[in-house]
């Protein structure tokens, strides 16, 4: 049973709640700016003064790793990213990461000589707020490229993502440059839930199975503009009736018949927006969501058929596109039982859950075994200054997160069941 320093873990928390600390108690340090710099290099310092070797890649991945005694096994991969939301809390990301950090130093602490290395990754820009789209590190490190298109993104600020890159690289000239993506052979991640169920069942872990779907939708409706007083309803062609008796019937179907359906009308809007004339055209955004893709497939086509049917009752006609579209992830069911397993031996209740959230380990359970480990939040509360973790449960976290790095970097069996798979 190896032994964590759960004070230390705190400590940590806050220190570096004190990079990027806003009035509200929150994190400003968005990705590749000088305080998420300063985060890295503190990590990174950190590192150098227990005698971790520091690497990072071309995306600044930042990776921490400990010597395991087969060197020639790949690593078992453990940590989180540091950048925030512009208003963000002191957990998101920044738990994972340190929790990982301390699973390092607590080995090293208590001299457990691992089968593999164990190595710590902080993924840039996580958050995908400062430069979109989030989880660029992961996506890059899993795809063994950087698009070449990413090149040319500007930052909400204006900064050139390449140049802000470089510097963030050039920043830790201490650290070993290494080419993007290598094998690995597992992967976890610490995170607050960033939703109400764990603490509601006051449940203090969460095993994460996988990650849900989510697609995006364009809906135009197009009809006629014509005047509000002189046009009965027979010669009426209005896009908006269609839309709003569309969308009404597809709240009261989807979501209360499917428990794990989630469906969001983000935004409207009509042209030509007067306020005595019938608008020729009325739009809207649809965001679905769904763990098993079959049942992504047949939502998109109830919210399509849906709002073709009304378009057709009211002489409209409707053009619907995908504007984005994430399958849903399933993480390895040897690592889910696996994190049960250390938390039941740590003698912490645990659930199986599926993230609502997207994380880096969708991404990098592309390329090897990945999941994750939820703690709670109170009242759900995340990418918000408050967002707050009761100290127990960020240490129940990590506690969980030392004894499965344990069980994964020793047992050597692991390998053939993850080939099995
Ligand atoms: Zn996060």
């Amino acid at each position: 049973m190896i032994e964590i320093d759960g004070n230390r873990l705190i400590g940590r928390l806050d220190t570096f709640a004190a990079i990027g600390a806003t009035q509200k108690g929150g994190v400003n340090r968005q990705a590749l700016t000088e305080g998420d710099r300063r985060a890295r290099r503190l990590l990174a310092e950190l590192a150098w003064t227990r005698g971790f070797s520091v690497l990072q890649d071309p995306m600044a991945n930042l990776f921490i790793r400990r010597a395991g005694h087969d060197e020639s096994l790949p690593p078992l991969l453990i940590g989180s990213h540091l950048d925030s939301q512009p208003a963000g809390g002191r957990f998101d990301g920044a738990l994972g990461t340190l929790s990982a950090f301390e699973v390092l130093e607590s080995l090293e602490d208590a001299r457990i000589e691992t089968e593999r290395a164990v190595m710590v990754v902080a993924w840039t820009n996580e958050e995908g707020c400062r430069f979109a789209p989030g989880c660029m590190g992961s996506m890059a490190f899993a795809a063994g490229e950087i698009p070449p298109e990413w090149q040319k993104k500007l930052a909400t600020d204006g900064a050139p993502f390449a140049g802000e890159l470089a510097k963030t690289i050039e920043s830790l000239p201490g650290a070993t440059v290494i080419p993007l993506g290598f094998p690995v052979h597992a992967y976890l991640e610490v995170h607050i839930e960033q939703g109400p169920s764990l603490e509601a069942n006051d449940i203090p872990i969460g095993v994460v199975g996988g990650i849900q779907g989510t697609r995006w939708l364009d809906v135009i409706v197009t009809g006629q503009t014509a005047h509000a007083g002189t046009t009965g309803q027979a010669y009426r062609r209005d896009p908006l009736r269609a839309l709003t008796a569309a969308l009404s019937s597809l709240y009261e179907a989807i979501m209360p018949s499917d428990p794990d359906a989630r469906f969001t009308i983000g935004r409207v809007s009509v042209e030509p927006g007067s306020v005595n004339a019938i608008p020729d055209e009325a739009r809207c955004t649809v965001d679905i969501r769904h763990p098993d893709p079959g049942r992504l497939d047949e939502l998109e086509k109830q919210v399509t058929s849906t709002i073709a049917k009304e378009s057709d009752l009211q002489r409209c006609t409707v053009a619907i596109s995908r504007s984005f579209d994430m399958p849903p992830c399933t993480f390895s069911t040897d690592l889910q039982n696996m994190i049960e397993r250390a938390a039941a031996d740590r003698g912490f209740r645990s659930t199986r859950m599926l993230s609502g959230a997207f994380h880096d380990a969708l991404f990098v359970n592309r390329v090897a075994p990945a999941s994750m480990i939820f703690v709670p939040c109170r009242d759900g509360l995340s990418h918000n200054e408050a967002e707050f973790v009761e100290p127990g449960h960020a240490v129940a976290g990590c506690e969980v997160l030392a004894q499965a790095t344990v069980l994964l970097a020793k047992e050597a069996d692991v390998e053939r069941v993850h080939q099995a798979d």
